[in-house]
């Protein structure tokens, strides 16, 4: 059944992120459009070089030169009103106050974003401070608090702690304190479990939720593991060489997909009921370099589904029926993505190893 629209708190409009470059032009972000709403989840997925971290840098404008965004919009709900944060100054006080306060973020490699000469609790008081207007032993109290509150045992000791002096997944914890001090309305997370082993990966997915739960706050989560889009995920947008290809809700993603790359990629996700010893089918060939983007559909050159004089004449257009999106020759009308085209069986798939 389908739910009254709620207004969004992120709304993406064709945008597009570019690097111009010695080498040549790179369209890392190339038309997406996307919406989260409050409290909800939505996975950006996709192989390496999609662009699914620069959509989120983007929105966080954290592109450097030579990336810019050339087109689009990112209107944010701030406040009582509504900015458009790719028209605003990146280093401007407005966009400053938005990050972290409003947006907060966490990435891949917490020890890149984690000043090596400054104590966990002399970043988060900072934080606290800058935002709240804390004073300096109320910050410490509260930066106490946060850390407590993600999981971190003996907060009082590891407050004085440098990051080096902690562990992978109490790292990725003091970031996500960090991230979540002030009490975002938007957490954005490029990756944050990919560099964890997998019990801690799992412990990271379940603090996140249960923040999520007990805070209300919308999260854009950047992957390319469909298990934690599984766990995670309200809506998914699945991106290919800079394009939105299908965007759906997560049951849709796993039990009633369109697009070719989806179902390529759902393909090539290990499942126990398999046959022990059968190959893994893979996504065959490689993702193009960017430079080389194909004309056309810049799927085609591994589809298996390609319809000559139509795939390589111009990208499809992201056609809606009003629970999804997909952008496929094969999908042209809201009718055929509704009545779920059966595309040919895959005879090319090639076999792993
Ligand atoms: S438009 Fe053509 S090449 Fe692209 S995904 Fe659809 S069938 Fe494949």
């Amino acid at each position: 059944m389908r739910r009254p629209p709620i207004e969004p708190l992120l709304e993406i409009e064709k945008l597009s992120t570019h690097f111009d470059t010695a080498d040549g032009l790179v369209r890392a972000v190339d038309d997406v459009s996307l919406r989260i709403e409050p409290g909800r989840t939505v996975c950006i997925v996709g192989e390496s070089g999609c662009g699914k971290s620069v959509t989120a840098r983007s929105i966080l404008r954290l592109v450097d030169p030579p990336g810019r965004i050339v087109a689009g919009s990112i209107r944010f709900r701030s406040g009582d009103g509504v900015v458009d944060l790719a028209a605003l100054d990146p280093g401007g006080p407005e966009l400053r106050r938005i990050r972290g306060k409003e947006i907060g973020m966490v990435f891949q490699e917490p020890m890149a974003a984690l000043s090596p000469v400054h104590t966990i609790g002399q970043q988060l008081i900072e934080v606290l401070r800058l935002h709240e207007q804390l004073g300096k032993a109320e910050a410490r109290e509260r930066a106490i608090a946060e850390l407590r509150g993600v999981g971190i045992p003996q907060p009082e000791r590891r407050i004085d702690a440098y990051s080096f002096q902690l562990s992978g997944g109490m790292r990725q914890r003091a970031m996500i304190a960090m991230a979540l001090a002030c009490r975002p309305q938007l957490l954005v997370a490029d990756e944050p479990t990919t560099a964890l082993d997998v019990t801690t990966q799992a412990q990271i997915l379940r603090l996140l939720r249960t923040l999520q739960e007990e805070r209300g706050m919308a999260i854009l989560f950047i992957t390319h593991d469909l298990g934690v889009v599984a766990e995670l995920a309200d809506r998914v947008a699945v991106m290919y060489l800079g394009n939105v290809v299908e965007e759906c809700d997560v049951d849709s993603l796993f039990h009633d997909l369109r697009h070719p790359y989806t179902r390529a990629l759902l393909r090539s996700v290990p499942r126990i009921e398999r046959r022990a010893r059968r190959r893994l089918p893979t996504i065959r060939g490689q993702v193009p370099h960017p430079q080389q983007r194909p004309s056309g559909c810049p799927y085609r050159t591994r589809c298996d589904h390609v319809v000559p004089g139509q795939c390589d004449a111009e990208n499809p257009a992201l056609v809606s029926d009003g629970l999804r999106e997909v952008r496929c020759v094969h999908y042209p009308t809201a009718e055929s993505i509704r009545d779920g085209h059966d595309l040919r069986p895959e005879e090319v798939v090639a076999d792993a190893g």
